[in-house]
């Protein structure tokens, strides 16, 4: 399982920038907690209304462009529907 990982290994561009890829877990990117949460509303021009820890980990994937799938959160809820 780790060698098939290491060997899924890629460069891309996710936001113009070159950089290292995990194709595996850039495909899963969608099963991201916040997905499935309740408490995520992105939209920039309402941040207040979106969880506080999604804006931060957003501004820091902004910042050094990451891709950072939550799959673990103490704070999730359900989204309904
Ligand atoms: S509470 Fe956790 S899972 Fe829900 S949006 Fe915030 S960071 Fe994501």
């Amino acid at each position: 399982m780790l060698d098939d990982i290491q060997e899924d290994r890629a460069q891309g561009k996710y936001t113009g920038r070159m950089g290292t890829e995990s194709r595996l877990l850039m495909a899963l990117h969608r099963q991201c907690l916040c997905h499935h949460c309740a408490k995520f509303k992105p939209n920039p021009d309402g941040r207040e209304e979106n969880c506080e820890i999604a804006n931060k980990l957003y501004d820091l994937c902004v910042e050094y462009d990451l891709v950072t799938p939550v799959a673990r959160c103490p704070q999730f809820v359900q989204r309904e529907g």
